[in-house]
């Protein structure tokens, strides 16, 4: 077995909760971090040993973060590729997870592209240009109503329409949205009649050994992930598929970190991949205190060449955000039993904001064997 080096220094992309929670799980295996961010006190510069405060394209600034750091990784997907790029040709190799992934995640268009040939089940999809090519997909999917969205730099259903199919050159919200997102790319997808959201954080390591945690049940409000539920009813062929696509994408990309895939459960346990990403997600945030090893902690073992760690899960648990206002319901919580509070140290309440979150351990339902 290879000797493992914990005498490591981890560069984050990134200053928010979950480079903040991954600075945290980094500081428990003595591993100093280094948080680049262009954000001043950023949530995670308040737990990191030294932030760097400098726009992506700034040079010098990535130059320093670079030699000051043996591995770096990033905490969201919309970190400019060329920023990626331009670390890997400092020191090749010292980017993890890999840029294939994160080019994928950054642009719908390449994303359903890259699982299609994959073979992986999406919504149907379009790539669209104009209004003539709306119409014509309308009524070649013979669809009544169907989603515009932004292929790149979208989140939390914001750059994303619902259309009726008719009328559609009079809509005038619609031609607003082709004109002002025509530059990022826009895709057309067929609404799917879901009957859950669920989702899979897959962590896997430089020998290929993988932990996973899901799939989990997640409730959106105004599109906004409001509750995460583990376990998440669904049948065994569904869990199963989910498993399988998850690991597929995992090793065709020969991961190294930590991926998390969205899914829609359709009747007839229909499984859909909605959307990837190359981090630690929202949805995971429960594995801090109901797992022996926290989605976290894999991702900053994975990506430093620890092997992964048991994402085994010792308690059920249900984990609520805190969203803007919500923060102040962290009277009722702090008493509550079994609930571990989490807050991010924001300053600043606004509505849509991730304050926090609060994880309540529940009496594990299922058995170790059943379970993932
Ligand atoms: P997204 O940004 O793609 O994750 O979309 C945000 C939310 O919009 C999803 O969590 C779904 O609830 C909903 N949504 C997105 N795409 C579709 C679709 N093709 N059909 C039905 N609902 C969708």
């Amino acid at each position: 077995m290879n000797e493992i080096n914990i005498n490591i220094t981890l560069g984050i992309l990134g200053g928010g909760q979950l480079g903040r929670m991954s600075a945290m799980a980094a500081a428990r295996l003595g591993i100093e971090v280094i948080i680049f961010s262009p954000e001043q006190d950023c949530p995670a510069s308040h737990v990191a040993k030294e932030t760097i405060i400098a726009e992506y394209n700034n040079e010098d600034a990535l130059k320093k973060f670079s030699n000051k750091t043996d591995v770096i990784t990033y905490e969201f997907e919309n970190i400019p590729l060329d920023t990626i790029l331009y670390l890997e040709k400092l020191k090749p190799g010292s980017v993890l997870p890999e840029k294939k992934l994160l080019e994928v995640s950054q642009d719908r268009i390449k994303e359903k592209t890259f699982l299609n040939k994959l073979e992986i089940k999406t919504t149907r999809w379009k790539e669209i240009r104009e209004i003539d090519s709306i119409i014509e997909t309308c009524e070649k999917w013979q669809c009544n109503d169907f989603i515009l969205k932004t292929a790149r730099f979208g989140y939390d259903g914001k750059g994303q329409i619902k259309c009726s199919s008719s009328g559609l050159k009079e809509n005038k919200t619609l031609m607003n949205f082709i004109e002002s997102s025509k530059n990022n790319g826009i895709i057309m997808e067929e609404i799917v009649p879901f009957t859950k959201e669920i989702s899979i954080i897959i962590s896997r390591d430089n020998n290929g050994k993988t932990a996973i945690y899901g799939p989990m049940l997640n409730e959106h409000k105004n599109h906004i992930l409001y509750k995460t539920t583990i376990p998440c009813q669904i049948k065994d062929s569904a869990r199963k598929t989910a498993l399988d696509v998850s690991k597929t994408i995992a090793n065709a990309v020969n991961l190294i970190g930590v991926l998390t895939v969205e899914f829609f459960v359709c009747n007839d346990n229909i499984i859909l991949v909605n959307e990837i990403a190359p981090r630690t997600h929202n949805s995971g945030h429960w594995s801090i205190d109901a797992c022996c090893v926290s989605q976290f902690e894999n991702h900053v073992r994975t990506v430093c060449g620890i092997p992964v760690g048991s994402s085994k899960r010792h308690s059920d648990a249900i984990m609520i955000n805190l969203i803007g206002k919500d923060i102040a319901k962290i009277d009722e919580y702090i008493e509550s039993e079994l609930t571990n509070i989490h807050l991010y140290g924001k300053k600043e309440v606004k509505s849509g904001r991730k304050m926090g979150h609060v994880t309540r351990l529940l009496e594990k339902t299922i058995s170790n064997q059943e379970d993932q």
